[in-house]
């Protein structure tokens, strides 16, 4: 099938690995040009290279930590437009809500609330005009079905959730559209330290930990970054224009509910 979205402009943040990187991917291979972000150089880099080998469209790269405004502002003029937004940051750490403090609240609320919405604010208008966009923001399974732990997420996540449900009803007869996609345990460089760090808590190997893990998921496995971005891609086709508002768990059927 056709996305009928070649020659259009993404902002795809945190993109040089993982799930940010699969959407990228995913959206080069239909003809989208990029501007890729991530605050490490190298690696955005190096990334960078190979969705232009692998794909041939323009990539432009922006180092910068998408959490910071004056950086929001050089990375917007990097694209010529923003056709396409996908919103995405590192996630807060776990931990014991009772020693999260107001400053870890606040770092967590800035990445994964404050910032997505900062960036929808400053692209949505161009897209009415042009009577075309896409934003989708990558959140988290947590936001259905909060993970104890991880009390920063569950909390940032939810308020964004909620945000956009309020505003994506508005926009949709200019055909721009905002979706959500919530991964669950997806194979990338978080998903392995977050294995880690619980192989130490429960004291066993990580391939105990792993192998846990993964009995958790009726797929019988990790999911992969690509698909997630396969996903992501045809939310932001022409096909999908009459999705919006919606939020789309990809978890390999880890979510019990039938909602
Ligand atoms: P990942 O493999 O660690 O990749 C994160 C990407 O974002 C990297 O390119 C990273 O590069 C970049 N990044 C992080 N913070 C940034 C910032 N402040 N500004 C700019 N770029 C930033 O993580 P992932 O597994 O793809 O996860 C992506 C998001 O999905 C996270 O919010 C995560 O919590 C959420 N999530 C993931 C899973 C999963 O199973 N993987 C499940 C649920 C939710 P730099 O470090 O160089 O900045």
């Amino acid at each position: 099938m056709d996305f009928g979205i070649k020659g259009k402009w993404a902002l795809v943040c945190g993109s040089s690995k993982g799930l940010g990187y699969g959407c990228a991917r995913a959206l080069a291979g239909e003809g989208v040009n990029l501007v890729v972000n991530a605050r490490s150089s190298s690696p955005l880099e190096e990334a960078a290279a190979r969705l232009r080998d692998e794909t041939g469209v323009e990539v432009r790269s922006l180092a910068c930590d998408i959490t910071s405004a004056p950086a929001r502002i050089d990375l917007l003029a990097t694209a010529p437009q923003v056709d396409i937004l996908v919103n995405n940051a590192g996630g807060p750490p776990p931990g014991d809500f009772r020693k999260f403090t107001r400053d870890d609240w606040i770092a967590a609320l800035d990445a994964n609330m404050l910032t997505p919405i900062e960036l929808i604010k400053a692209t949505i208008d161009a897209m009415i005009e042009r009577k075309f966009g896409r934003i989708v923001n990558i959140t988290s399974s947590a936001v259905k079905a909060p993970i104890e732990i991880l009390g920063l997420s569950n909390g940032a996540r939810s308020g964004l959730t909620g945000f956009v449900s309020g505003i994506a009803r508005k926009n949709a007869a200019h055909n721009v559209t905002i979706n959500n996609l919530l991964p669950g345990f997806f194979d990338t460089d978080r998903q392995r330290s977050n294995v880690a760090a619980l192989a130490k808590q429960q004291d066993v190997t990580v391939e105990v930990a792993r192998a846990r893990r993964m009995a958790m998921i009726p797929a019988g496995r990790f999911g992969d970054p690509a698909e997630f971005g396969q996903a992501c891609a045809y939310l932001c086709s022409a096909q999908a224009a009459f999705v919006t508002g919606q939020n789309f768990l990809i978890d390999g059927g880890a979510y019990p509910g039938t909602f």
